[in-house]
């Protein structure tokens, strides 16, 4: 925000004469632990950035002035992974610049390749892409607490508790351009989807064609919306101050402001009072559609934008001994408030401003608040291993009413934006789960489809869904689950019992003893009956008993060569069944007429006949 530290002085003067900020009345309990969590780390002082870049103080334009490239940050985020491959995963987000570039970031986290439910802090750098001291600092953040967890246990710890999320170019085609804006010069920070529209701190240009269109902006919100970002850092240049929501002074405060100020007081603190331009944003001066209002009334997320390498006239940007207003020397001051080491050589103002007052101490005070449960929520329970827990929440948030470009000028009302929130996590092998996550109760916004209410306006009593999806993606069981700030919750879920047996498939023909007619006696007309019992088990939906007769002469009883005269009776369809059924007895007649002019052979006759149990439906 180029012009945020001219206007400092003024704001700082108008803040103490006109503007009610409400006192904290006592302090945040959940920051207050982050703080003495903070200072029991024990960090050890650094005298140089952490990844150990050496650039000479009177680096030149040859040298980017000291400031990494664009290739060169991806390239060092891709050796972070390659030499921490259970610690470090290099990411793509989801969408290109708008020149077509990737956008790189990393995870950190102990094991990091496990779903497991933890809570994320997610560092965005340079989403103004001219601000490269911002992308710098985000960067070096990353092999901060890579290095430092190696030889810090504390540190460790918060790694096996928090998954870091580091963006360091959120605006790949300004960091390369050296421009503020991304290519279709919008102001990504301003173009978010919440509050959006009035043109407050912003214009029809620089807001975008319309809520979130810029993928960069885009490539942010997934992240914060499909992870459970606790909290969230988007690193600018030049001032030396935290800011936190709201972004226009007639929408109010918001709700958590014991938290959201609280903390950034603390980030403050830990700088040993480095940073003393601590407030809403909105005074300092007026925006919309900024990153931190809309990931807090998204998520309910700590949400704060710090503004890193101020408070010194000679490291400012638009100093004229800066490159084209823009590269605050890479030593002195990128470095010098980074580490809170000046070299004596530096001028009085830089060691003034930094020395001493180390930027990455206010970067562990936020990363240790993410570990603090009391600060978001925790769903508890017990499901079966291996299956996937997804909470996800959906509903609207909305612009601001929206200034339309006509002359004369004309409005439209506040658009709906529909936010769908989803993560997961799979259940550990001895069943029982924490799943980390935002509050289900959500700060009622000052944006609504009535136009803009003031807040605070306390909260909505809204849910997560919990679902329980088996290995191959079953939904087996949802829950609601409301959990405030604070609050954890337990309960199993897909672990209900269950009393049956399974039914293969049956289809059983036994038959009893064989039919006989007994003797035919020759001479005599007769009919001759005999039968016997087939015994059926099927567990077909349908079911017919058939006998046929495959041998020769079809039809007919044989003695040898020869056959009688008159076909045997029974054969063909027995009986059928519309349902199963179980050890039925059928008995199965056959009929045999003699004549009694029939020549009749001594001996036998006889048939093999084939007796068939099928179905359609089995
Ligand atoms: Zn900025």
């Amino acid at each position: 925000m180029s012009f945020k530290s001219k206007m400092m002085g003024a704001a700082v003067a108008a803040a103490l004469v006109g503007c009610a900020v409400p006192a904290v009345a006592s302090a945040e309990p959940n920051v207050d632990a982050a703080v003495a969590a903070f200072k029991d780390l024990n960090l050890t002082p650094l005298t140089t950035m952490p990844s150990g870049r050496v650039v000479s103080p009177t680096v030149g334009s040859a040298e980017n002035f000291g400031y990494r490239t664009y290739d060169q940050i991806n390239q060092e985020l891709a050796n972070l992974e390659s030499a921490n491959p259970t610690l470090v995963t290099l990411k793509i987000a989801p969408h290109k610049s708008v020149e077509g570039r990737d956008v790189k970031y990393i995870e950190i986290a102990t094991n990091v390749a496990a779903q497991d439910g933890r809570p994320a802090l997610f560092m965005m750098g340079a989403i103004h892409g001219d601000e490269w001291a911002a992308g710098e600092h985000t960067l070096e953040f990353a092999y901060d607490v890579i290095n430092t967890s190696k030889v810090n246990p504390k540190v460790k710890a918060i790694l096996d508790k928090v998954r870091l999320i580091v963006m360091p170019v959120t605006n790949p085609d300004g960091w390369v351009r050296n421009t503020r804006a991304n290519v279709r010069s919008v102001d990504l920070n301003r173009n978010y989807a919440f509050g959006w529209g009035s043109n407050i701190g912003a214009n029809f240009t620089s807001r975008g064609s319309g809520p979130s269109s810029e993928p960069e902006v885009q490539n942010t919100m997934e992240i914060v919306q499909n992870n459970q970002v606790v909290a969230l850092l988007t690193n600018h240049n030049n001032s030396h101050a935290f800011f936190y929501p709201g972004l226009q002074i007639a929408a109010g405060y918001p709700a958590d402001l014991d938290v959201l100020r609280g903390l950034s007081l603390a980030m403050a603190d830990a700088t040993n009072n480095g940073y003393t331009n601590v407030r809403d944003s909105a005074h300092d001066y007026e925006t919309s559609g900024e990153t931190i209002d809309w990931s807090y009334y998204a998520t309910r997320a700590y949400s704060v934008t710090p503004e890193t390498v101020g408070g010194s006239t000679t490291c400012n940007r638009a100093s004229a001994t800066n490159k084209a207003g823009k590269a605050p020397n890479y030593v002195n001051c990128t470095t010098g408030d980074y580490t809170g080491y000046v070299p004596e050589t530096a001028a009085a103002d830089i060691r003034a401003a930094y020395g001493g007052h180390a930027m990455r101490d206010a970067f562990y005070q936020a990363l240790v608040y993410a570990t603090i449960d009391g600060g978001h929520s925790v769903i508890n329970g017990t499901a079966p291993a291996g299956y996937t827990l997804k909470v996800t929440k959906d509903f609207d948030l909305y612009t601001n009413t929206i200034r339309n470009n006509t002359n004369p000028v004309t409005f439209s009302p506040p658009q709906a934006i529909p936010t769908h929130l989803e993560s997961s996590m799979v259940v550990p092998a001895d069943g029982k789960f924490s799943f980390h996550v935002n509050p289900s109760v959500r700060p009622v916004p000052p944006y609504r489809a009535e136009g803009m209410v003031p807040g605070p306006n306390g909260y909505y009593q809204e849910s997560w869904t919990l679902s329980c999806l088996t290995p191959d993606g079953t939904v087996v069981e949802t829950k609601q689950v409301l959990v405030d700030k604070g609050d954890t919750a337990n309960l199993s879920i897909c672990t209900q019992g269950e009393v049956g047996g399974t039914v293969p498939a049956t289809l059983s023909l036994t038959l009893g003893a064989p039919a006989t007619f007994g003797a035919f006696t020759p001479g005599v007309t007769q009919e001759y009956t005999a039968s016997t019992t087939a015994t059926v088990v099927s567990t077909a939906g349908d079911a017919t008993l058939s006998v046929s007769d495959t041998g020769a002469n079809p039809g007919h009883l044989v003695n040898g060569a020869f056959a009688l005269a008159s076909p045997l009776e029974g054969l063909g369809v027995v009986k059928t069944w519309t349902a199963p059924t179980s050890n039925e007895a059928v008995t199965v007649t056959f009929k045999q007429a003699i004549g009694a002019n029939e020549p009749l052979r001594t001996g036998s006759y006889a048939k093999t006949l084939t007796f068939t149990l099928s179905t359609t439906n089995p």
